[in-house]
């Protein structure tokens, strides 16, 4: 997603600490780091995370009645009514028992209301405890079967959260305007689904039932609209790929439409009539990413559906195959250099992140958020290989370090598994920067874009964890990589190359100072151009060196690690 909802978190978190910046402190421009003089980030006291409540476990965890069954297929079919801000439909779900039982766990949040449930035409009974709702079934369901269930629902649903979760808004000639974006608060704001990560239904219907001077653009294919003679026209949208709950979304509003292809890939752009113009210019710069992206990783992932670009109120999101624009037809990220160092201005931030998105956090999709740096970690270094792509090395090395300013490392990146905790905003910049350092790593760039492509396509389409990433690097290096991935990825702090200096020997002793037991990798030393690289590891080890103290560089533009020089 957009890194707005982290500007909020990140005043909130300044509040918290009692400073007095605002949220945009985020964005203040890097420092000036040099190779030889890159500086420890100053002590920050880690935060300790509040105990998560029964309705964080209850969304977070992959319960008995979570992992008994697997999703095959939604059809969300609803009715909305703009003047009313009122929904009301039913989510059809098929899915698959994977052991017998009597009972699933779905998920609407309050004050959305359930009308029934229904198992053909048996009324089934149902509990609710916070956002979860425990389905019981007459007879046991048995393992292997496929059974649907038709979960009617209606109500006022809640907006809540900068980007609303659903909000009703109007645009700014007065008409209705109404999108969903509800990653973190989850989708079973607006509709009942099976609210958690690690399960995604295999392909998705999605009917939406709009006054007819409106316009639906929803995930998947256009199939087709339904005058209903009642005022209201259906808009049906196909999904043919797995699909997230929080991507699935719908973008109401007076949208006009004009499309282009890229090969066979059909582009398909929404924009409010007023916009038109600045659109049709802005979202050119799709083809480019779109380019860009199928060369790193190929096929764009979900080419039945087709790329569509959506204009929204809020900055951005990821909705797939449906990713939505509000960053004001502009370059940089909302009309600034994003990251503080000249290349920024050279692109749209949101269409180049929120559409990286559809290789990583739609296509290859993190298990549990605790994991999430595999969806904004992964994002933030596509943008990187798309400005090398576009605009050449020099300016990739230059964006991924602008990064650094932005780095709190003050909690560690995977955040707790199964109780619905969300990382700190880290994932996103010191994933990237960890990113470009497992690059320096394999020290081989054929062998690099090799190695990316793969594991993107080892995990198209699939739910994983950090765990799947790192076995995969360890097989395919043939290398422990594991120490590595712990010490940026599960503790707080980066590594620290010591540095100790004899001027009479002629001599340079290095050692690795990290959290993790056994860390060790190789890093370049010396002088800029002519870098030598050592095999450093926790122990001390000596090098011949000519240069002088001041002179001894480390490639801290390709390796994000600290330098302690003694
Ligand atoms: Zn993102």
């Amino acid at each position: 997603m957009s890194q707005l909802r982290f500007f909020l978190y990140t005043a909130f978190s300044m509040v918290l600490a009692a400073s007095a910046v605002g949220p945009l402190a985020a964005q203040t421009a890097p420092s000036a780091s040099t190779p030889n003089s890159q500086q420890a980030a100053p002590p920050q006291t880690p935060k300790t995370p509040a105990a998560p409540t029964r309705a964080d476990i209850l969304r977070g965890a992959y319960g008995p009645y979570r992992a008994n069954n697997d999703l095959l297929f939604y059809h969300l079919d609803v009715r909305v009514d703009p003047e009313k801000k009122f929904l009301n439909g039913k989510n059809t779900i098929r899915f698959k028992m994977l052991k017998d039982d009597t009972r699933i766990q779905l998920d609407l949040q309050q004050p959305l209301h359930v009308d029934k449930i229904l198992l053909g035409t048996t009324e089934l009974k149902y509990e609710r405890e916070f956002g979860a709702v425990f389905v019981d079934f007459p007879k046991t369901l048995r393992a292997g079967r496929v059974y649907a269930i038709d979960f009617y629902y209606s109500g006022n649903p809640l907006e809540t959260g900068r980007f609303g979760g659903i909000a009703f808004r109007k645009d700014p000639s007065g008409r209705h305007w109404i999108n969903t974006a509800c990653e973190g608060i989850g989708a079973s704001i607006w509709w009942p689904n099976k609210d958690q990560w690690r399960d995604e239904v295999e392909n998705m219907q999605i009917s939406v039932s709009i006054p007819n001077d409106l316009v639906d653009v929803s995930n998947g294919k256009f199939m087709g609209k339904t005058d209903l003679g009642d005022g209201y026209t259906r808009w049906d949208w196909l999904v043919h790929y797995p699909i997230n709950n929080y991507d699935v979304s719908l973008n109401i509003g007076n949208y006009q439409h004009f499309s282009d292809h890229l090969g066979g890939l059909p582009l398909d752009f929404y924009a409010l009539p007023e916009d038109l113009d600045k659109a049709k210019k802005q979202f050119a710069q799709a083809k480019g990413m779109l380019e860009a992206y199928q060369h790193y990783f190929g096929e764009y992932p979900f080419k039945k559906d087709g790329y569509k670009l959506i204009e929204v109120p809020y900055s951005g999101m990821e909705h797939q195959s449906a990713v939505t624009y509000g960053n004001h037809f502009a370059n940089g990220y909302l009309e600034r250099d994003w990251t503080g160092v000249g290349v920024s201005l050279k692109f749209d931030f949101i269409i180049i992140h929120e559409s990286g998105h559809e290789w990583f956090g739609n296509a290859v999709t993190a298990a549990d958020p605790s994991d999430m740096w595999i969806h904004e970690g992964w994002t933030t270094y596509l943008e990187c290989l798309y400005v090398e792509y576009m605009f050449g090395h020099d300016d990739a090395v230059k964006y991924v370090n602008g990064y650094k300013a932005k780095v709190k490392n003050a909690a560690p990146i995977i955040a707790e598994r199964g109780v619905n905790a969300e990382p700190p905003q880290d994932m996103y910049f010191k994933g990237a920067l960890f990113l470009n350092t497992l690059r320096s790593v394999v020290n081989d760039d054929p062998r690099w874009w090799k190695l990316i492509r793969d594991l993107y396509k080892r995990f198209k389409y699939k739910n994983i964890m950090t765990e799947d990433i790192v076995q995969f690097f360890d097989r395919k290096t043939g290398k422990d990589m594991t120490p590595i991935f712990n010490q940026y990825l599960r503790h707080t702090a980066i590594p620290t190359l010591e540095l100790k200096f004899n001027a009479a020997d002629g001599t340079v002793s290095y050692r690795w100072k990290a959290d993790e037991p056994g860390f060790a990798m190789p890093v370049r030393v010396g002088k800029k151009d002519n870098w030598q690289l050592i095999q450093a590891t926790a122990d001390w080890q000596t090098i011949k060196s000519p240069l002088t103290k001041d002179e001894f560089g480390v490639a801290t533009d390709l390796y994000y690690v600290n330098v302690d020089k003694q």
